[in-house]
């Protein structure tokens, strides 16, 4: 049994044997002492059980920074028997800050210690929050949680938005037309050594200066070639028409792909000839040949379309496995995992670009989101976006269907999936997807459920009930935790409490 195994499974053999414990006397990168020489693990919960599991919830900071975080930790862990939670404690967005646009400045809501922002070209000022004055708000919830058995994970989700401050523009991507990105589909570039130095320097800092228990991050984009049809879900009329932001054409890209024998120039043909097929088929101007026809003739003739794609999700990779050895390096007991987009639900194509099997040897946890209530929404702006362009020979309502074989879901129709949302089905289909994915290695699947994650237009709010099923499917699809989701303050307190109480009844 190796390191990692061993903290999975003390991590999930019950709330009194806290992997933190039994490595209390283990020095920062040692091997620690094998289970038997510590104690005797509880026996694994059966399938379907959430004894001992992992139930977490995101936050937003505001719920954490006033006079009563402690009254909202009681009603997170009396409602939702919640035993960590995730507060969005980097952020300059509205949702996840839980302040008003208007008002926002955001950035860290914790101390920036400058000692580990060495090169990232960023000033104290450029990063720390003043929201809250001079309050430290990860310094001050961790003592308030851990009385209450709760731990504390940053959770950080990259900001696709670039901060309206100097500094940050540096960090930014760049796309084929040589527009730095100032949104999403673009963000900051996991090749710009500048975005490396902050991203490593930040939770190195969150490690050595804060009592953490664990850490996620995650990254809500895709490749360049899939950014360029927009297939997406959301946005709907507006993904079609602008010029999408394709990434990323930076001096630090161009080179690293160089090195590994991919041809920017050629790479930036390839997208020129894409854009005029966009740009038609944004038009409904039917190529001659039809769109999927004409779609897949452009990969044959540029194939450093799907190349460039592929460097990006790499780049990206890379910089999720340096997280994980950085963290490691100086707490290799805490838990480290990654959110994924819930776009890979709906998109075969985001889908193929996240192979868990080329994560898992630096996972401890994946979070698929899988919001079911919102899905249906979601799933019909998706529809509606490849329907302009790859499934363009296809009415809607069959490249509806079609994308439901692809996917392999059993959801109702496109014209009434909005109102309808996803079952639970999915839930459990899409969990069993990824620990399948998973198999053979200690990496747990925590998948994010759906409590009130905002609707589409025409979608039906969460119920008690939906969401009892949800949590149930979870379990059932082989969940060892799970991320209420996606923030609490959204939440219709009901609707955390039927979480708690499918919880209760599994054995949480
Ligand atoms: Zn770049």
């Amino acid at each position: 049994m190796n390191r990692r195994d061993f903290i999975r499974v003390s991590a999930a053999s019950g709330a009194s044997l806290s992997a933190a414990k039994l490595l209390g006397q283990v020095t920062p990168g040692a091997t620690p002492a094998s289970p038997s020489a510590a104690s005797s693990p509880a026996p694994t919960a059966p399938a379907g059980s959430a004894t001992g599991a992992t139930v977490s919830i995101p936050v937003a900071v505001s719920a954490v920074a006033g006079p009563d975080y402690e009254t909202a930790l009681d009603d997170m862990r009396a409602r939702g028997r919640v035993n960590a939670v995730l507060p969005f404690i980097y952020t300059h967005e509205t949702a996840r800050a839980g302040i008003p646009t208007a008002q926002l400045r955001g950035g860290n809501f914790a101390i920036p210690h400058m000692e580990y922002y060495k090169d990232a070209g960023l000033t104290y000022e450029d990063m720390r929050a003043t929201d809250y004055g001079d309050l430290d708000v990860l310094g001050r919830l961790i003592p308030a949680a851990q009385k209450r058995g709760i731990k504390v994970f940053p959770w950080i989700l990259e900001e696709n938005t670039r901060p309206r401050i100097a500094n940050w523009e540096k960090l930014y991507e760049v796309d084929w037309t040589g527009r730095r990105a100032t949104a999403h589909p673009g963000g900051p570039c996991t090749n710009n050594p500048y975005y490396r130095n902050f991203t490593l320097g930040l939770v190195e800092d969150y490690c050595r200066s804060y009592d953490i228990g664990g850490l996620m991050w995650g990254s809500e984009r895709q490749g360049a070639l899939f950014n360029a049809l927009g297939l997406q879900h959301g946005n709907g009329e507006a993904s079609r028409n602008r010029t999408p932001l394709v990434t990323c054409f930076c001096e630090y890209c161009v080179k690293k792909a160089k090195d590994q024998g991919i041809d920017a120039e050629r790479a930036r043909t390839g997208f020129s000839e894409l854009s005029k097929y966009v740009d038609a088929t944004v038009a409904r101007q039917r190529p001659t040949d039809g769109y999927f026809v004409t779609f897949f003739r452009l990969l044959l003739k540029h194939p450093e379309l799907l190349a460039w794609d592929n460097f990006w999700v790499q780049s990206r990779n890379q910089l999720m496995a340096d997280i994980y050895a950085k963290i490691k390096s100086i707490k290799p007991a805490i838990p480290v995992g990654w959110h994924q987009w819930q776009n890979a639900s709906f998109s075969p194509f985001h889908r193929a670009e996240i192979d868990f099997a080329d994560i898992k040897a630096y996972s401890d946890f994946v979070r698929p989101a899988v919001y079911n209530n919102s899905a249906g929404g979601r799933m019909k702006t998706f529809t509606d976006n490849i329907q302009h362009n790859i499934f363009g020979d296809l009415p809607a309502s069959q490249a509806n269907d079609v994308l439901y074989h692809l996917l392999n879901y059993q959801e109702a129709p496109y014209d009434q999936v909005t109102a309808a949302g996803f079952s639970a089905d999915y839930v459990a289909r899409e969990v069993r997807r990824a620990v399948d994915d998973l198999a053979g290695s200690a990496t747990q699947v925590w998948p994010g459920i759906d409590i009130d994650v905002p609707l589409e237009r025409g979608g039906t709010p969460c119920t008690p009930a939906g969401v009892k099923a949800a949590v149930k499917a979870a379990f059932a699809g082989g969940a060892r935790g799970v991320i209420l989701s996606r923030n609490y303050i959204e939440m219709n307190p009901d609707n955390l409490s039927a979480a708690g109480e499918a919880l209760k009844e599994l054995g949480a």
